[in-house]
């Protein structure tokens, strides 16, 4: 960010795929996009989920099962690969503070030092979320446990001569307000408690009114908060998104958007709408001198090419 020369960049997310797929369906969604120079590459993490299994008797079986695991295998593949920093998320969910701490060492073997440090959700099977017994019940916590590693304090601390990552930490931000906060302007205040433990910038979850990010930018600029915000943009690709969106990620869509897709006959034209509508966003986020866009590709590289050519 601080190369842009105050040009917006283009970057995107992705999603490890589905256990038993190989790692070419990850390499077949970067490369087309490539060609637009990403200053960085973000790979989710998905932690454990409980299924139940049918055994004798129609008794049930409860198994844990990580249907996308890989998130620090890819990112290693992709700084390998394509020569270019790949950002895995890191979550509190399922992780005890150790696991944590063993995980950050790998990255940093890896030469991986960026993270993007989450609290994560509750596990399906569950209605709110549940720390581990020794993890972080939130991402804050788990800011200042990384802040810690990068001053070399690690949870043994009589380890001698211990050497500190230097790890630069994202943080999740939410325009509309996270789903659990009692109101944006407490969920502002733990933002900063986000970047007071040390984390360096934030992205935004998905928002489709620019002006509700501008506003939430003002809001955070008035708690005190300098660091970057990131937009998170994603172009709507289905009729069936007009209520999975507002339902997964608790975000509004505009009328005039619902309309547009309201209109239309089948997906290949809800797709056009979704790409122009999120155009038109990029472009009046650069002309604000947003210095990074960052989409959320859901493993699907055409719409966002589409998109990164008119825009970059
Ligand atoms: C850009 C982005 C990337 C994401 N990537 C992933 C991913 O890869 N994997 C995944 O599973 N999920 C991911 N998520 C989803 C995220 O894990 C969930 O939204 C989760 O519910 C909240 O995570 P957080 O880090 O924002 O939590 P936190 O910052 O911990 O906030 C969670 C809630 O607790 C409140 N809060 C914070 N601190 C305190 C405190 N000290 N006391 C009381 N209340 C507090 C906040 O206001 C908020 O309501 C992502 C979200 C975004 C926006």
């Amino acid at each position: 960010m601080e190369k842009s020369n105050g040009q917006t960049q283009f970057s995107f997310e992705i999603l490890p795929p589905l256990k038993g797929q190989h790692i070419q369906s990850i390499f077949d969604n970067i490369d087309p996009l490539m060609e637009f120079n990403p200053p960085f590459i973000d790979v989710t993490y998905h932690r454990e989920e409980y299924v139940y299994k049918e055994v004798e008797n129609g008794l049930l079986k409860k198994q844990v099962v990580k249907k996308r695991p890989g998130t620090v295998g890819i990112c290693a593949a992709i700084q390998n690969k394509y020569s270019v920093d790949a950002i895995p998320h890191i979550l509190c969910g399922g992780f005890t503070k150790e696991d944590t701490e063993n995980f950050l060492v790998d990255l940093d073997f890896l030469d991986i030092d960026n993270v993007m440090a989450l609290r994560g959700d509750a596990v399906k099977s569950e209605t709110y979320f549940k720390p581990e017994k020794e993890g972080h019940a939130y991402a804050g916590e788990l800011v200042a446990q990384i802040s810690d590693l990068n001053r070399g304090r690690y949870l043994d601390d009589e380890l001698q001569n211990s050497s500190s990552t230097n790890f630069c930490i994202g943080v999740a931000a939410y325009p509309e307000k996270h789903m659990e906060a009692p109101s944006l302007e407490s969920d502002i205040q733990f933002l900063k408690k986000k970047i007071d433990n040390g984390a360096n910038y934030i992205v935004t979850q998905m928002f489709f009114d620019n002006k509700k990010y501008f506003d939430f930018v003002n809001k955070c600029q008035c708690a005190g908060i300098t660091v970057p915000i990131i937009p998170g943009l994603k172009p709507i690709a289905t009729k069936k998104q007009l209520n999975l969106i507002p339902h997964r990620f608790h975000v509004d869509l505009p009328e005039e958007l619902i309309i547009e897709v309201v209109k239309c006959k089948d997906n290949k034209q809800v797709r056009q709408v979704g790409v122009e509508w999120c155009i038109a966003q990029s472009k009046e986020l650069q002309k604000a001198g947003i210095p990074v866009l960052h989409y959320y590709s859901m493993g699907k590289s055409d719409n966002i090419k589409t998109i990164a050519s008119e825009v970059f």
